[in-house]
């Protein structure tokens, strides 16, 4: 992915780093413009403007002359607030096949990029990432028995063992500004990677789905994350397959723009290698799989 163009200025350039930079041209997509609504043009390249509250900060696109790019520090306007801001979702059956075994039958799938022009950045100060490491407890498991990895740990104040040494040892948090957009989705529970596909995997806190007139509504709401995806249109297959298990797996991404084709093979892909955030949306009304029986408030 090449990613777009953008203009930026020289606070924003030292501020972000080139890598955070790159990361921000391959998510944000230029469809309209942040701060009048109106499409952005292809050959004029979008301003990026930074709003930055602490530790978490807006990115977003617009008209160099409704914004010129600059980096701004106050408090930033929540999600909701946002009128201007493009999202898109599909749904689809993902096959039984590239579950890994997860799911016996296709897997009734909705897939969402939630945020085109804007994207969330978190300051990461490097310690951090003790956090992050439980997920990766198989990797730092191997670097530990590789023996020499071992140095780093022993060095540490306390000669004891173990738990010390493992800050040094992950490089991949190094401080900074990082794209945070899809992790605060993981934040909230929407961690399943692979096994959400199983039909008995349970529904993900703070996630909820309904269908209505073969088009789907889905709501992720936790702390003061809320967003609200309604009306997406589902195939009479996708229904059945909802309303059988009673959910409807969600994955999040910024990585594609959801009106292109996109491959089933390159959907399973991301869900195993964790780069969508995943979870279970319970389906609201769904009373046992009998299907087509529903009562609206
Ligand atoms: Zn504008």
């Amino acid at each position: 992915m090449a990613g777009i163009k953008v203009r930026t200025d020289p606070v924003t350039r030292s501020k972000l780093g080139e890598s955070a930079l790159s990361d921000l041209r391959e998510e944000l997509r230029a469809i309209d413009c942040q701060t009048c609504g109106r499409p952005l043009r292809r050959w004029r390249r979008p301003a990026l403007a930074v709003y930055a509250d602490g530790e978490l900060a807006n990115a977003s696109l617009h008209h160099a002359g409704c914004r010129p790019p600059g980096w701004h520090e106050g408090p930033m306007a929540p999600v909701s607030d946002v009128p201007h801001l493009t999202w898109r979702a599909g749904t689809f059956v993902m096959p039984a096949l590239l579950t890994l075994g997860a799911a016996s039958d296709g897997t009734p799938f909705f897939l969402v990029n939630p945020s085109y022009e804007a994207a969330l950045l978190q300051y990461v100060d490097g310690k951090r990432g003790e956090d992050g490491e439980h997920g990766e407890t198989s990797e730092n498991r191997e670097n530990r028995e590789n023996g020499e990895d071992r140095e780093d740990g022993e060095n540490g104040e306390n000669g004891e063992d173990g738990e010390d040494g493992e800050d040094g040892e992950d490089g991949e948090t190094a401080r900074g500004w990082q794209v945070w957009t899809v992790e605060v989705f993981k934040e909230l529970g929407l961690d399943g990677g692979l096994h959400a596909l199983s039909p008995d995997a349970v529904p993900t806190r703070g996630l909820t789905a309904s269908i209505a007139d073969r088009r789907i509504s889905v709501t992720v709401r936790g702390g003061e994350v809320h967003h609200h995806w309604p009306d997406i249109p589902v195939s009479p297959e996708t229904e059945r397959l909802a309303r059988s298990r009673g959910s409807i797996v969600v994955g999040v991404t910024t990585l594609f723009d959801i009106h292109k084709p996109i491959t089933d093979l390159q959907i399973g892909m991301h869900v195993a290698t964790g780069e969508f955030a995943v979870g279970v949306a319970a389906l609201a009304g769904s009373g046992g799989g009998k299907g087509g029986r529903r009562r609206k408030p």
